[in-house]
């Protein structure tokens, strides 16, 4: 599709969700400055993402750039987030996901630089998957860290370390893939302190596809 067949009223609801995301990822200390970044699918074929380098603060509504999945900016004059590759390459190859969160959230990305996957020992790392599982290590901003991000989650995990990095976090949405960083952010420091005074125990495989099972009916969801 080209850039004139894009109408930017369509990834208004995307846009606002970045704009409002970015601030709550930096006041649930998930993020530190500008890091990290934040993309919301668009007709199916593009993606609203955080600019790159722009105080969270003071990102509105319609400074959120669009791009398509392969790069090219159809909305937008800031420059988009350095990860727009890792982004999209996520929705390429998921269709289940239509919201992507990237930070550096310090537990986890202890974890990280250790690279370590954060194991089972406390129940909502089911938001995940069975574990937290590590890419390896790559330069930020490139196709191969997308790549190895991408390789890393499969079909089966909804977030993943980036080794010496931080967090790629992946949902239905905006929403559902910060509640999920956020989830592997709590459950990274609960493993950090388990190990602390002891040896964790983890819950096994079967418990954790119950789990996941008993989350899709969780709170007022039918
Ligand atoms: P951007 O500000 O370009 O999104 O980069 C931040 C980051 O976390 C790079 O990995
Ligand atoms: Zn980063």
């Amino acid at each position: 599709m080209s850039n004139q067949e894009f109408d930017p009223s369509d990834g208004r609801n995307a846009r606002e969700s970045i704009s409002d995301y970015g601030v709550k990822m930096l006041d649930q200390g998930l993020t530190k400055g500008t890091g990290g970044n934040i993309s919301a699918l668009v007709d199916d074929e593009y993606m609203a993402i955080s600019p790159s380098g722009v105080p969270y603060e003071e990102i509105a509504d319609d400074d959120v750039p669009i791009l398509d999945f392969d790069g090219t900016q159809v909305f937008g004059s800031l420059k988009p987030s350095a990860e727009h590759s890792m982004h999209a390459q996520v929705y390429r190859e998921r269709d289940d996901v239509g919201g992507v969160v990237h930070n550096h959230s310090p537990y986890a990305s202890t974890f990280a630089s250790i690279s370590e996957p954060i194991e089972a020992s406390h129940y909502l790392i089911a938001f995940a998957g069975d574990r937290v599982p590590v890419a390896p290590y790559e330069t930020y901003g490139t196709e191969a860290l997308g790549a190895a991000a991408v390789e890393t989650l499969g079909d089966e995990y909804d977030a993943c370390l980036l080794e010496n990095h931080g967090v790629l976090a992946v949902g239905d949405d905006v929403a559902s893939a910060f509640e999920t960083a956020l989830m592997v952010e709590y459950c990274a420091r609960i493993h950090f302190q388990a190990r602390a005074i002891g040896e964790p125990t983890v819950i096994p495989d079967e418990e954790i596809e119950r789990l996941q099972a008993k989350f899709a009916g969780y709170g007022q969801n039918h």
